[in-house]
């Protein structure tokens, strides 16, 4: 398969391609199956015509040569459905249809017997993963016929498709031991190999010639090995499979960053194209990646420059890009360079054609899936072969830069009016402690995270008023019948901070981007956020202000249908840049600090309504945190100080709350301390508390670890909730601790939910009752 006449490597490439389809067709089909609504066959029928329609899209938009057009294809994820081919998830069996699908969605979301693997974010992104769980002794059995399947429903429909696996080295990287398990996954690396040997050879067989790995770990430091490890694992695992007799070529890519031992791992192996991440953010982070590149690559036969930005949606300087290109071809005159995106594309929407209300200015300057395929087929055949995309795209990034919407005065002078380095509320936290007594809450007050159910009424009326069929005044009204609902509910439930339940918020992030200056959002810009689960993250487009209050009359509102103090809920500016597509012309920084200041001003506002509870929501503070070690210091810095910009000038009786959930701390809990929050929730539940173990005495401050699990409907106990919290009080006084669940309660039913509040309220009832806590 490698000898001189194998196929060469397509010049012009993408790492991959939204799965969801422009239409959401992936995610229609998946619902209408889970819910028993269409067949297995009618599922695989509409799968199948949107793998093959979007394999003629991409040959449409340019990708015409052979193997240019990636089958990165996936039902629910791509590491769940490598792990089922190679044989680490699975039963190892290729059966019916219907087996296939019930096995697949199995793993993927549990059913009454079995819980559903853990799923967590793949590398620095929004979207999630499954986790694979491996025995000490796995046996793989790996499934072939997966890929195969894939590659000749392509083939009769006319297409040289690239089958697309995870690597083994990222594949065992990114998995976990299962439960009582004690080997870590990667030492099954040999043994892995052998089954990514098989599929190989089986591909061979069927007569294909490139295959990609994707091998993202090499450019990350893990909890799970060093970059020296898994260099080595790399080192081991690809000469392995580059031994191999009979095998298609290997094309492997590091994206999302920048390899470094890994990269020489992989150089000095040699599989036959190698794709190296030179988006600009990559190379902002790691200034010297080019000359890495040029300095390592030399006997690399086919380089692929991953150069157009697969995680962002402006449009491409495509001169300067060009440029890149040239002076790695120039320096490495041996080695075909190639072209491609820096990471999938999965990450941004379809395509601005499909937006009809973009601000007609805004518009040309985004670059979404499309838009990004034809730039980097534009960049493939150079600024005189394609001038007038390389003409576009210079017009572009000149009115982009010369355009107002970008820049706003007051702002800039407001934010480089703040002082330097770290900000501090004042009084500190013992003192407003005392303050805060005016509230009256009592030992263990319970309280939740903010939404409560999203019913189908609320999302038949905001689909109602988005099409006009509802009047504003008549929404509004629908939507006070639902806030003074959520009020009655926790009255009755005997809660003791209530929230209003964010009725009115389609999404926690949108809901202020849509409010916020500086800010536009789309239509159709749907991308996979889990599974069938998709988001449309706002834009961000120049500088941000508020230019008016946000939540005070909800939430006044609220407040006046009950004498218990009722919390204030805003969406924190980490967590609405990490939802958002961020601007590439200031750092990230500058919008934080930005988005800090117009959110302090909401407070404010809020406090002068008679708010004296605050929570500013922090669920994606973990989300951004930098991939290499040496770089989390300062992002940690800037995001606390914009949570901190937020709270400054909050009065020192004005409880703020936090809330952070989604992943494991313990890495970051020394940042979740310093946002100085005066009571911090954050999602526990189904770690059984692990959490408090990282928390010692570094916590000076008041902790909510959730004590129940929302993800789910099942309603937890009394006495397991009871449980928990005693043992949250064996490593945590009980003068600072909270009870509350998890996360918001948007995807629950009300049913559940309020069982299982009651429950919440028992189970603090009875651990104050036994005696478990003194009186202070
Ligand atoms: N306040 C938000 C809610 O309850 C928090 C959501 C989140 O943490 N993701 O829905
Ligand atoms: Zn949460």
């Amino acid at each position: 398969m490698t000898s001189a006449s194998s196929v060469p490597f397509p010049t012009a490439t993408i790492e991959g391609y939204p799965r969801v389809g422009a239409q959401r067709e992936l995610k229609h089909a998946l619902e209408k199956f889970w819910a028993g609504n269409i067949s297995a066959e009618d599922f695989h029928v509409a799968t199948h015509a949107l793998r093959v329609d979007t394999y003629n899209h991409l040959h449409g938009l340019g990708l015409t040569q052979p193997y240019a057009i990636p089958a990165d294809v996936a039902h629910y994820d791509h590491v769940l459905e490598t792990a089922l081919t190679v044989g680490v998830l699975g039963s190892g069996e290729d059966d019916s249809l219907e087996a296939r699908l019930e096995e697949e969605f199995r793993l993927a979301r549990g059913n009454a017997d079995t819980p559903a693997l853990e799923m967590t974010k793949w590398f620095d992104t929004n979207y999630h993963y499954l986790v694979p769980e491996l025995a000490d002794t796995p046996s793989f059995r790996p499934v072939a016929a997966r890929v195969l399947r894939i590659v000749e429903e392509a083939r009769a429909a006319g297409h040289q498709v690239r089958p697309v696996l995870v690597g083994p080295v990222t594949l065992l990287a990114l998995s976990k031991a299962a439960e009582g398990a004690t080997t870590a996954p990667l030492e099954h690396l040999p043994a892995l190999v052998e089954a990514y040997a098989q599929v190989l050879s089986e591909l061979a067989g069927a007569g294909v010639e490139w295959v990609q790995l994707l091998e993202p770990a090499l450019v990350a430091d893990l909890e799970s090995a060093s970059d020296e490890e898994l260099a080595q694992h790399a080192r081991t695992a690809y000469t392995q499979l580059l031994g191999l007799e009979a095998r298609p070529q290997l094309y492997v890519t590091t994206p999302y960053g920048a390899a470094r031992a890994g990269l020489e791992a992989l150089a000095e192996v040699g599989p036959e194209a190698l794709q190296v991440d030179v988006s600009t953010v990559t190379l902002a982070a790691e200034p010297n990646y080019v000359e890495h590149i040029i300095a390592t690559a030399a006997q690399v036969s086919h380089l692929v420059l991953g150069a157009i930005d697969g995680r962002n949606v402006w449009a491409a300087n495509l001169h300067q890009v060009h440029e890149l290109v040239a002076k790695v071809k120039e320096a490495l005159p041996e080695v075909t360079v190639g072209v491609s995106t820096s990471v999938s594309l999965q990450h941004v929407p379809h395509s601005v054609g499909a937006e009809t209300s973009l601000p007609v200015d805004v518009a040309p300057w985004l670059s979404f899936a499309d838009e990004k395929v034809a730039e980097v087929v534009a960049l493939a055949a150079g600024p005189f072969e394609a001038a007038d995309a390389f003409a576009r795209a210079e017009r572009v990034v000149r009115t982009r830069a010369e355009s107002s919407r970008t820049h706003n005065d007051a702002v800039r002078e407001r934010v480089e009016a703040l002082p330097q380095g770290q900000v501090q509320r004042q009084p500190l936290y013992a003192e407003r402690e005392e303050a805060q007594r005016a509230l009256n809450l009592p030992q263990l007050p319970t309280t939740t995270i903010g939404s409560f159910p999203q019913t189908a009424e609320i999302r038949a009326c905001r689909a109602a008023h988005r099409s006009g069929e509802l009047s504003d005044a008549d929404y509004v009204e629908a939507l006070r019948r639902e806030v003074a609902h959520v009020v009655e509910v926790q009255e009755k439930l005997g809660l003791d901070v209530l929230v209003h339940g964010e009725p009115e918020r389609n999404d926690m992030v949108q809901y202020f981007a849509e409010l916020l200056d500086g800010c536009v959002v789309t239509e159709n810009g749907w991308v996979q956020s889990y599974g069938s689960r998709c988001t449309r993250p706002p834009i961000i487009v120049g500088d941000i202000s508020r230019p008016e209050a946000m939540t005070v009359e909800w939430t006044r509102y609220a407040q006046s249908l009950t004498d218990k103090p009722l919390k204030g809920m805003l969406t924190g500016p980490v967590t609405i840049l990490a939802w958002s597509f961020a601007r590439d012309d200031v750092p990230l920084a500058v919008s934080a600090d930005q988005l800090g200041v117009a959110l302090a001003d909401e407070v404010r506002d809020l406090e002068e309504a008679g708010v004296s509870i605050i929570q500013i929501d922090e669920p994606a503070l973990r989300e951004l945190l930098p991939l290499r070690r040496e770089h989390r210091a300062e992002y940690l810095d800037w995001a606390v100080r914009s949570f901190r910009l937020v709270s400054v000038n909050a009065r020192p009786e004005t409880q703020i709350h936090t809330h952070l959930c989604y992943s494991e701390f313990g890495q970051i809990i020394d940042a979740v301390a310093a946002l100085d929050a005066d009571v911090t929730s954050i999602e526990a539940a189904r770690s059984r508390m692990e959490l408090l173990q990282d928390v010692d005495d570094r916590f000076y401050s008041q902790l909510g670890p959730g004590i129940y699990d929302i993800h789910s409907p099942r309603v937890p106990s009394v006495a397991e909730m009871a449980e928990l919290i005693r043992a949250a009080l064996r490593s945590f006084p009980a003068q600072r601790l909270w009870i509350n669940p998890d996360c918001g309660l948007k995807t629950r039913g009300y049913k559940e939910t309020e069982a299982a509040l009651r429950n919440m309220v028992l189970a603090r009832d009875e651990v104050l009752g036994s005696g478990a806590v003194q009186e202070s």
